[in-house]
């Protein structure tokens, strides 16, 4: 006798031949269908209740796996108790399981939870999970402790970034855009913080890149001699969540038809200067200290396709387009972004520790340090040398995918127009 083995899951197909139903599901903890197959002259029960299920319902089956394989569509599965554990109020599911009628965006993420019963939208969200699983390993592995700043925040941009803004009891309160004055503030008291976290930014986006609130791999490390441990540290976190990717999540990337291969340290560093001049070759020309923009990064990146290099850091930026707090050498700044494919996925580099300089770089900005009094009141006791990163978990997944919109990266994006379900 064979053990009987138990199924949870959902009615994705029925196919209903006479004396055989077939019957796809998905089981809950998996993304491999399973074809259960309810022959009338093997098990005359099972195959009457096969025939009365309606497409979606929760069951639970007992049976066992066929001795041979030959069903493309998933594993076969001999049943010989089936159990309608939910049926559905509605009479007819909203998405086509079947795949034979394609669906819209807005569809997909009307419902969600539905479309997480298809094998390639559950194995997104199980990579998204490994991805943070990973990076956390590698945190802990590297001597970081995971800490959690506030999102409700006194004060408001940080500049660059708008803000929401909401009623908090007698005074205005901001959303937060970034954990980035309050990591930097434990570096008057911790060596290496990390922190997994959604920031909030009010923009009225109308990209394909941008949510209005996305999650983000932040660290922040003392003690450092220059921008340069950062990037090594961002590196070796990319190199590890690759490598672990591929080989934790195989089935979960065959499915979505990625094939993943660990990127060479180290990245390239391509100077800003650099950048302008292989734009210059391509007949982009723009002004010395103006960012790059969507159209500049996407041209950078097929460029460094050409070569072959994925994974690259922009470094040596004007100061002009960086915030207050990246420190500056002259014109230019201790910062990076981290590209890959032409999409920025972090950016970082190494603060302005000295209390004065941090001053002038905030009145350089049209900010006003009295605004921003509680952050600088921890560089008034020997804050060390720092530098960071804000590392953007779907813009990494869009990549690491090849997703084209990044709400597929999210269970329940936030944009401009999307603030249910
Ligand atoms: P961009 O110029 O591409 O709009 P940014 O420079 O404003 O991004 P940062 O403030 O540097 O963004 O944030 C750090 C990282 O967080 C970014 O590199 C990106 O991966 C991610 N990120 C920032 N804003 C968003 C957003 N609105 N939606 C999704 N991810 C974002
Ligand atoms: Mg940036």
């Amino acid at each position: 006798m064979f053990d009987l083995e138990t199924l949870c899951g959902w009615i994705n197909e029925k196919k209903d031949i006479g004396g055989i139903v077939f019957l796809t599901v998905v089981p809950d903890n998996g993304i491999k269908p399973i074809v259960a197959v309810c022959k009338k002259g093997r098990n005359p029960e099972v195959w009457k209740v096969a025939k009365k299920l309606k497409i979606g319902s929760a069951v639970r089956i007992d049976g066992q796996y066929a001795e041979t394989q030959i069903s493309k569509k998933g594993l076969e599965f001999i049943p010989c108790k089936i159990v309608v554990v939910s049926e559905m109020s509605e009479e007819k599911i909203p998405i086509d399981f079947s795949g034979k009628t394609p669906f819209l965006l807005d569809t997909k993420l009307d419902y969600r939870y539905l479309t997480l019963r298809l094998p390639r939208e559950r194995a997104i969200f199980i990579i998204r999970s490994e991805i943070l699983k990973l990076a956390r390993e590698w945190f802990y592995k590297n001597g970081f402790i995971e800490v959690h700043t506030p999102k409700l925040c006194g004060a408001g941009a940080e500049g660059g970034a708008t803000v929401f803004e909401l009623n908090y009891f007698e005074k205005k309160a901001y959303l937060a855009q970034s954990p980035q004055l309050y990591k930097q503030m434990l570096m008057s008291g911790l060596e290496k913080v990390f922190e997994i976290t959604p920031y909030f930014r009010a923009e009225k986006f109308s990209t394909t890149r941008h949510l209005n609130e996305s999650w983000g791999i932040d660290m922040e490390v003392g003690f450092i001699d220059n921008e340069e441990d950062i990037m090594r540290l961002l590196e070796d976190l990319i190199v590890h969540l690759v490598e672990g990717l591929a080989e934790r999540c195989s089935k979960e990337l065959k499915i979505l038809n990625v094939k993943l291969k660990a990127p060479e340290k180290p990245f390239p560093r391509i100077k800003y200067d650099e950048v302008l001049e292989i734009l210059r070759r391509r007949g982009v020309e723009i002004e010395w200290g103006e960012d790059l923009g969507d159209r500049e990064e996407k041209i950078l990146g097929e460029e460094m396709t050409k070569s072959g290099i994925d994974f690259y850091f922009i470094t040596k930026y004007p100061w002009k387009v960086k915030p207050f707090y990246i420190m500056r050498e002259n014109y230019l700044s201790r910062s990076f972004d981290l590209d890959c494919k032409g999409l920025e996925l972090a950016s970082g580099g190494q603060r302005e520790h000295r209390i004065n300089e941090l001053v002038n770089n905030m009145l350089e900005k049209g900010l006003n340090p009295k605004d921003f009094e509680f952050y600088l009141e921890a560089f008034r006791y020997a804050m060390p040398p720092h530098g960071g990163y804000g590392l953007g978990v779907e813009r990494l997944m869009m990549k690491l995918l090849n997703l084209e919109n990044i709400r597929e990266a999210i269970l329940f994006p936030r944009d401009r127009w999307r603030l249910v379900p």
